[in-house]
């Protein structure tokens, strides 16, 4: 079976320190988690940026510094979102890509709309079509965030269209509020969904990302963890860091018979070089 992609989500858009103060929130915090999620197997970290009092931030000058920071750290491969799920009411939606100019090797792309928690994840087909020219000029790879099944339908149309190119790095996330629910018979579907010669991963929201995530493991997938996504180590237990929740994940890969992914393996698996 192929290596192991682990893909850290440490800080999210969401998650705050009253849900776990282990959340990373500034630069350098971001930089360490990213770090230290390195160390523990970690093959590719997922950036949100926040302000200091952890409120979601936009600025361009944050992502620059956050990516500089990791970069003087290791060789991480850097994933920068483009969720628009937190961008204030004064700002346009361009600055969702602002920063894809700090040349990440992916970022994430929604191509679809889905109710998250409370709001209204809006990504309209004329957005996804001018997100998928501003990933071109700058030859990032689009790290496709599917949350329900019918967002595969729309990044095939924009494949089709060569709006974006193939093959796909699928990033499948269950269990988001209007989203696919989390269960194993859903990830097989979403799986035979999708063109085979795709690369996937997948996460869970809460308590399904264990499972979900060991699921993934033995059925050849690659697997998303950190505190986006959930803050629990187990029942009740809060995760000291996001390097805690990889360093499991990896321990049971190798288990299982299956090595875990270097960056550069993982470059490799998603054609990055
Ligand atoms: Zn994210």
């Amino acid at each position: 079976m192929n290596k192991l992609i682990i893909s850290a989500a440490i800080t999210g858009g969401i998650t705050s320190r009253q849900k776990n103060p282990n959340l990373p929130y500034t630069s350098d915090e971001i930089a360490q988690a990213a770090y230290d999620c390195w160390n523990a197997g970690a093959s590719i970290v997922h950036i949100h940026a926040r302000e200091n009092d952890g409120s979601p931030s936009y600025r361009p000058e944050l992502y620059e510094e956050i990516v500089h920071k990791i970069r003087t750290k290791c060789n991480i491969i850097i994933s920068l979102s483009t969720s628009g799920l937190h961008l204030p009411a004064d700002m346009t939606e361009d600055a969702r890509w602002a920063y894809l100019k700090y040349n990440p090797e992916l970022a994430s792309f929604s191509p679809g709309s889905v109710n998250h928690g409370d709001k209204v994840f809006i990504n309209s087909p004329d957005f996804s079509k001018r997100l998928a020219f501003q990933f071109k000029k700058y030859n990032v790879k689009p790290e496709i965030e599917i949350f329900h099944e019918g967002m595969i339908n729309e990044a095939l149309t924009l494949a089709k269209d060569d709006d974006i190119s193939t093959p796909f790095y699928f990033q499948f996330v269950l269990g988001v509020y209007g989203g696919i629910t989390a269960t194993c018979k859903n990830l097989l579907h979403l799986i035979d969904s999708i063109p085979e010669k795709n690369t996937w991963s997948a996460a869970a929201i809460g308590r399904n990302q264990l499972p979900i995530n060991l699921h993934t493991i033995l059925l050849g997938g690659h697997v998303r963890t950190g505190f986006e996504d959930n803050v629990y180590y187990q029942y009740r237990e809060l995760a000291k860091s996001n390097a805690q929740l990889v360093e499991r994940l990896a321990k049971y890969s190798l288990d299982f018979g299956r090595g875990v992914a270097s960056p550069e393996d993982a470059r490799k698996i998603l054609n990055l070089i």
